[in-house]
């Protein structure tokens, strides 16, 4: 059986004007700024004059651990925004925007996929409206500042081994991963050794996506902590002087970018920051807006629930004063066989045996969600190869766990796939059983919070960090930073640090190997294991094969 690739059908969608997809939210033609005929981006003056209007129903699309097999949040997520208008519901979809680099490595779209796209998807996964382009300048703003300021004499006395901002660049190039600036004279500066992240690594990146408004995003700017002294006094982008200016660059950038489904739906696309080293959600702003303006907002977050929901309630909830009303859990019946230790290459063939050994993965998720306090439900995102037994052995252990599971088909037949899905988060949502609560208190200390993600979302035995470490969390809390949310940076393919370490391991322990303030975004990172913060590109990049054929169409992308 064959099946037309993401790009085709995102070629074939019927797209609306984006002004007519706006109208449906109630936006004012005069509010919409579009950018192109069906990307708009929506006016501060509008957004500001939502804050009395009542809240829509929060929902967020989370799911297991990821596996070579492909699990289908973003698809999921644009599948269900899509069924809820379907059913008659008010709903918006709120995702993130993709990062240009990858996809000229071996990366996939990040507009979902099958017949629940969004769509323009080629100029989603490429420009879009800028944004990127935009934190990218506003980033290496600060980074020439930094330089320029010890150029012209350090006044701040920063010590240049302790500069702590480096430079980012959308683009997977590993020769930029550690460098030395300013070689070749006495007029190019002060050598010393800095390198390059990806932009959705920068903390302006974080910090767009966590800033209420300008106003808010400029303090946080200014909070940056960019370098030390040589008695480790932290020296702050406002000491440089560049949080007005790198504000002006990301005036734009802030606000939130409407674009539709292939059914012609609302679709808040905005923000991107790493799932690892940052929160990994859709902007605040985006889902604060969508709020106003839908009676459901269906959102997403990166990874599986251990870090992206885990991450997505204890940082973007917290922070942003979010409850949201549902969950629902991503798995597949492929990656539950994977789960179960069946290898890629053989997930064609039935194995009911392998489904049912690797479920337990799946279970730990739905207590872990359900100890946030908010209601789940299990959407098996189903897969042409799936069979009635492998599906039914997964309904049934989600049915033990006390929950249910849903089989959904948006990818390959869009909103009437997922009727039924769509109806239970109504249900859910409505029922009013939400009780949502962050697992950890702002007053607890850091190194408990640690504890805390590790051992009753992790189900770890202990945390295991030098003294070096412990001393350095001492210090920011005296600081005053204690207050402050840890935002884990692990392995996303397994509970544990380990990645080959499938299913649901318990009695291992998190090794915490560096942790990094970001005043600005407002959380502390905890490193446990390796995390690349600049990727590289594969022996063969997606790149060689990318091209404008002949009818004029985007080749290879996707
Ligand atoms: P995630 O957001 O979890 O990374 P995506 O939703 O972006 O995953 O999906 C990844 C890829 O898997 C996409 O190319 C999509 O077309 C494909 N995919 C998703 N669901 C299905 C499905 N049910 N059948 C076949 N392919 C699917
Ligand atoms: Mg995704």
């Amino acid at each position: 059986m064959s099946f037309k690739t993401d790009i085709e059908i995102a070629r074939e969608a019927k797209k609306k004007p984006i002004m007519e997809i706006g109208e449906k939210l109630g936006i004012p033609a005069a509010d919409l700024l579009p950018y192109g005929h069906d990307k708009a981006k929506v006016s501060q003056d509008f957004i500001t004059s939502l804050a009395d209007r009542p809240d829509g129903k929060l929902i967020l699309v989370t799911a297991i651990n990821p596996t070579p097999a492909g699990e289908g949040k973003t698809t999921t997520t644009v599948g269900l925004g899509d069924g809820l208008n379907r059913i008659g519901k008010k709903a918006v979809i709120c995702i993130r925007e993709a990062s240009l680099g990858p996809n000229f490595g071996m990366k996939g779209g990040a507009a979902g996929g099958g017949y629940a796209q969004v769509v323009p998807m080629e100029e989603m996964n490429l420009h879009f409206t800028g944004d990127f382009h935009a934190i990218t300048s506003a980033h290496n703003l600060l980074s020439a500042m930094i330089d320029n300021h010890i150029y012209w004499g350090n006044s701040l006395e920063i010590d240049q081994r302790r500069v702590v901002w480096r430079r980012v660049m959308d683009m997977n190039d590993r020769a930029l991963r550690d460098v030395v600036s300013s070689l070749g004279g006495v007029a190019n500066g002060f050598p010393r050794q800095t390198g390059f992240d990806i932009t959705v690594a920068s903390e302006v990146m974080a910090i767009l996506c966590l800033s209420k408004d300008l106003e808010d995003l400029q303090k946080r700017l200014g909070d940056i902590v960019v370098a030390y002294t040589r008695d480790r006094t932290p020296i702050y982008c406002r000491d440089i002087k560049a949080d007005g200016a790198m504000t002006v660059l990301l005036k734009d950038a802030m606000q939130p970018n409407l674009v539709q489904t292939l059914e012609n739906n609302p679709a808040f696309v905005h923000g991107g920051p790493f799932a690892n080293i940052a929160h990994g959600c859709n902007s605040v702003i985006a889902t604060k807006t969508a709020l106003k303006l839908g009676d459901y907002v269906v959102t997403e977050a990166g990874f599986g629930a251990d870090l992206g929901a885990e991450k997505f309630f204890d940082i973007k909830c917290r922070k942003a004063g979010l409850k949201p009303a549902a969950s629902v859990l991503v798995a597949t019946v492929r990656a539950m066989k994977m789960n179960g230790g069946v290898a890629k290459a053989d997930l064609g063939a039935e194995n009911v045996a392998a489904v049912k050994k690797g479920c337990p993965n799946l279970g730990r998720h739905i207590s872990n969600v359900k100890s946030f306090g908010v209601p789940v439900v299990v959407a098996i995102n189903h897969f042409h190869s799936d069979t009635d037994a492998e599906i039914e052995a997964v309904k049934a252990y989600v049915a033990e766990q006390g929950a249910e599971a849903i089989v959904c088909k948006h990818w390959a037949h869009g909103s009437a796939g997922i009727e039924e899905l769509a109806h239970k988060v109504v249900s859910m949502a409505e029922s009013g059983t939400s009780n949502f609560s962050p697992i950890y208190p702002d007053e607890m200390s850091l190194f408990e919070k640690i504890e805390t993600v590790a051992k009753r979302i992790y189900h770890a035995d202990e945390v295991i960090a030098d003294k070096s470490i412990r001393a350095q969390l001492k210090a920011w809390e005296e600081a005053g930073y204690g207050h402050f949310p840890v935002c884990m940076a692990k392995t996303q393919y397994s509970f544990s640090t380990d990645p080959n370490l499938r299913g649901a391991p318990t009695g291992h322990s998190v090794p915490v190997r560096e942790v990094r303030l970001s005043a600005g975004a407002g959380f502390i990172v905890v490193i446990c294991g390796e995390i690349m913060t600049m990727p590289g590109l594969p022996r063969a990049p997606a790149a060689e094969t990318i091209r404008i054929n002949e009818s004029g169409f985007v080749e290879g992308l996707f």
